[in-house]
């Protein structure tokens, strides 16, 4: 059989075929082996893709193909439900477009300031990421034109749907023009979606990704738990015994999610939640925190938990079922990306039962009980080893990734080995080193000097 998943055997533009060597993407990922090809005729589509199945490339090649850079005018436009995804859409969109000078993309969120945004605005850009109530407040005031859109881009549909997003989405559309490619993209597909995919897409294409081919590597497990008491039990267990570095213990309420981060943290587990009470500003350096490995626990529930981007999460334990099997399998998804093997752990009750069934239908699996880990077994608690520092200036500052990494190894510095991610904000910056050098690494950039000034710097901890 011929392989039919190289991208050397699309028509890509050559600029985009090299950064792709550059970037070691070889083969296509299976949404994208079905879903380019069409894309790339100009085919409107519908694509089932999940978060890690590489298709934000599947729309991102298409748009870029497609765009004339010498137009500086809006040419596509994604629309997403969370500004978290916006923001991981927006630099995979980058990143992808690296061999061809002078993309501008901007990302245009709800829950941040109009004001940078009206600036970027009046430079003009080829290709807009952002929520779709955002998007359209800039529309109805005048600062973008969707004249010249010609492609039209729907990512995590199902959500958008879920976050009431529907009229704003309807408003875009109206503003579009007719004659314009359209490409959606769902995790799942309610009836709901069809209705909007019929309204908003023209003769479109269907890609289905058969599960099996994305989630081949996670296995899951069962426990049966008594009570709430017990599940705290076992979840506790279960982190000591398969010592996870990065794991979601997801939770269908936020009381609960509470509840389970005090236990932990009653046992001195590095955890933290995520959920709809924190503000912006927890929940990004919450983001950050989990991300970079110096935190392994992350207790969040389903809404919060949206457009969490960490490559390999080793493990996700599910404290309570979900609602509904879609959520579940999404919730499992997240373990176990690009081949990695990964685990679900799932915890119920008897009342539970019936979701139980609506499990094994949805994925045709045959649940049986795992057996309970050990409960009191006296292991230490296990800690990450990294440690973020947070350092006082950001983008508006003038410091980028480069200039943190060469305060921290520069003269007397540490070892570059021992620097894990740097994240880079409008006024603040965070930056993992491992923890025997943590103490070092804080001096280093206390004293230190970066764009020719001292900024203030402390260890975030618990
Ligand atoms: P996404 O599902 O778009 O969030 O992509 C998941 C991750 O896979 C991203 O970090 C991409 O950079 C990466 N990726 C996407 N396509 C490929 C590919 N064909 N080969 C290798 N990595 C890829």
């Amino acid at each position: 059989m011929p392989d039919n998943s190289c991208f050397s055997q699309l028509s890509l533009k050559p600029e985009l075929m090299s950064n792709l060597a550059t970037l070691g993407y070889e083969q296509m990922t299976p949404v994208q082996a079905k879903s380019l090809p069409q894309v790339l005729n100009g085919k409107d589509v519908i694509a089932q893709a999940k978060t890690g199945s590489g298709k934000t490339a599947a729309f991102g090649l298409g748009l870029l193909q497609n765009l004339r850079v010498k137009r500086f005018r809006i040419q596509a436009m994604v629309l997403c439900p969370t500004r978290e995804l916006a923001d991981q859409v927006a630099k995979e969109v980058r990143k992808l477009a690296r061999g061809i000078h002078n993309i501008k993309v901007l990302t245009l969120c709800g829950g941040v300031p109009m004001g940078p945004q009206i600036g970027s605005l009046e430079h003009g850009a080829h290709i807009i990421v952002g929520t779709p109530g955002r998007i359209l407040d800039h529309l109805e005031r005048g600062r973008i034109s969707l004249e010249e859109l010609n492609t039209l881009v729907l990512d995590e549909a199902d959500k958008m749907l879920d976050m009431g997003f529907q009229p704003a989405i309807d408003a875009l559309v109206a503003a579009a023009p007719v004659s314009r490619q359209s490409l959606l993209f769902s995790a799942t597909f309610p009836e709901q979606i069809q209705s909007v995919a019929s309204k908003i897409l023209k003769e479109p294409v269907m890609v289905k990704v058969d599960g099996s081919e994305n989630h081949s590597s996670i296995s899951q497990y069962f426990y049966r738990a008594d009570n709430q008491q017990h599940k705290l039990e076992i979840t506790k267990a279960l982190l000591l015994e398969r010592k996870p570095e990065s794991c979601v213990i997801f939770c269908n309420t936020k009381q609960a999610s509470f509840e389970v981060a005090d236990y932990l943290a009653d046992f001195g587990f590095s955890s933290l939640v995520l959920n709809g009470d924190l503000e912006q500003k927890q929940r990004e350096q919450t983001l950050v925190r989990f991300a970079n490995k110096s935190v392994s626990i992350l207790v969040a529930t389903d809404v919060a938990a949206r457009g969490l981007d960490v490559d390999k999460l080793d493990a996700v334990i599910n404290y309570d079922i979900a609602h509904d099997p879609d959520t579940h399998v999404h919730r499992a998804g997240r373990t176990g990306r690009a081949g990695e093997q990964g685990y679900a752990c799932s915890l119920y009750l008897d009342r539970d039962a019936q979701k139980l069934i609506s499990i094994e239908e949805y994925q045709n699996i045959t649940i049986t009980d795992s057996e309970l880990p050990a409960l009191n077994a006296s292991q230490p608690v296990y800690k990450p080893t990294m440690v973020t520092l947070r350092i006082d200036g950001g983008k508006k500052q003038k410091v980028r990734p480069g200039d943190i990494l060469g305060a921290l190894t520069g003269k007397g510095g540490i070892n570059g080995q021992a620097v894990g991610k740097i994240n880079v904000f409008d006024f603040c910056a965070y930056v993992a080193v491992q923890k025997s050098v943590a103490n070092d690494a804080l001096k280093k950039l206390e004293t230190g000097k970066l764009k020719g000034r001292t900024f203030r710097v402390w260890k975030v901890s618990q």
